[in-house]
């Protein structure tokens, strides 16, 4: 039996993980799950999968969440340290599937751990890359991604050695408004932008997909994970997302993963590496698809493809700016503060405002997270809509 833990646990990757983990009941034991909010959704997964501990991020509802799992003899815990010591409980596989940066200690605590850490959580990777895959080499944890373009990669890399990649092509469906004119993005709203053609998912990243910003983060995520040089990196915008990455070896072979666009089916291959497991997924049917098509990336309308470039080539806490600044004008953007085109613009502005250091330490991120998460919202004031 595998021990597992799921950090986000109730988020749209979370329950992927949970909706195959539980068609295996007798493959998986459950230690600990957690979520920020939704104490409902986190003790129903809790008492289903026969958790052994609960945590509730959110401080405030862990009375709610202690009178939900009354008479379960779960334990539950809440806060973000409370997160980080359910990391450090030792467990064979943990899914880091938090959003956002509130992920980064949890998943490091996981990979100084050792293991097995399968990675959603790409906001941590960009903003702490060089620590995080530091912590990793120090403990010996095994790091498998999980976001769908890293997991193609990952498993196009079977087939040689990174020393033989010429060239890596993240593929981007291009997102909801990959043929709207600049004029349009004006006042597109939430609701259209988080309503993404082919994919599934929570609700920031959905946002970061219609600004391009998801794959600029991934570009970033990508240079950590396999690092062959950002130059010898390339986004490829591909609409059907059915190729999910690729691999150009220097003998002209180039490798593909391919599959429907289901993120249960990258999950299903962290989960079981190095074996493989059956999954309730749709295979590919290629003669229905009929075509795949390709177009180069427009940064002239989707200026965050830029910002992440300059940002991953500059080094040091940008790539960290950049992400604090951007979780923050997505979730003005959400919540009606602020306009779509205005994300970039309040990412490029915070960024502009910091000059080069170089993190050494889990604090000095930390540190720039914070304080660009405050630039940003002073720039946000600014430009409220
Ligand atoms: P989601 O919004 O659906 O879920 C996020 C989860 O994180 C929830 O369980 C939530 O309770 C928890 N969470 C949020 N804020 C938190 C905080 N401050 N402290 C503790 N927990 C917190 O998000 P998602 O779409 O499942 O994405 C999760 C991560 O996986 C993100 O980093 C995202 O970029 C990455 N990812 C997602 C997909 C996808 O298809 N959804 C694909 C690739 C990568
Ligand atoms: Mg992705």
């Amino acid at each position: 039996m595998k021990k597992v833990s799921i950090f986000g646990a109730t988020g749209s990757v979370g329950t992927s993980t949970l909706d195959l983990i539980g068609r295996d009941t007798d493959g998986y034991q459950v230690v600990a799950l957690t979520a920020h909010h939704d104490v409902a959704a986190l003790a129903a997964a809790a008492r289903k999968h026969d958790a052994r501990l609960a945590v509730i991020g959110n401080v405030a509802l862990h009375d709610q969440l202690r009178e939900a799992l009354a008479g379960s003899g779960i334990e539950t815990a809440a806060g973000p340290e409370a997160l980080v010591d359910a990391a450090r409980i030792d467990v064979d596989w943990t899914m880091a599937a938090i959003m956002g940066c509130a992920g980064l200690e949890p998943t490091l605590a996981a990979l100084e751990r050792g293991r097995t850490v399968a990675l959603a959580n790409k906001e941590s990777l960009v903003s702490a890359g060089s620590l995080m895959m530091d912590a990793a080499r120090s403990s010996g944890a095994t790091l498998l991604p999980v976001d769908s373009e890293h997991n193609a990669i990952f498993q196009c890399l079977a087939g040689g050695r990174l020393a033989e990649v010429r060239k890596i092509t993240l593929t981007a469906s291009g997102g909801p408004f990959r043929t709207m004119p600049l004029e349009a993005m004006r006042t597109v709203t939430p609701a259209q932008a988080v309503k993404h053609p082919n994919w599934s998912m929570g609700a920031k990243i959905s946002v970061d997909s219609a600004t391009m910003m998801n794959k600029g983060l991934e570009l970033i995520e990508a240079a950590h994970l396999f690092p062959i040089g950002l130059n010898r990196i390339e986004i490829l915008v591909h609409p059907q997302s059915v190729i999910h990455s690729m691999v150009e070896y220097r003998d002209c072979s180039t490798l593909a993963q391919l599959g429907s666009p289901d993120m249960r089916i990258p999950i299903a291959h962290a989960l079981a590496w190095p074996e493989r497991i059956a999954t309730p997924c749709t295979p590919l049917d290629l003669a229905t698809i009929g075509r795949l098509d390709f177009e180069a990336p427009d940064d002239s309308r989707f200026p965050a493809l830029r910002l992440a470039r300059q940002a991953a080539e500059a080094g040091g806490i940008y790539p960290a700016v950049l992400n604090a600044a951007n979780e923050v004008a997505v979730a003005a953007f959400l919540g009606g503060r602020t306009g779509f085109l205005e994300i970039a613009t309040i990412v490029e502005e915070t960024l502009s405002g910091y000059s080069a250091q170089t993190p050494r330490r889990i604090e000095d991120i930390l540190e720039a997270d914070r304080s660009a998460r405050m630039a940003a919202g002073r720039i946000l004031e600014r430009v409220q809509v």
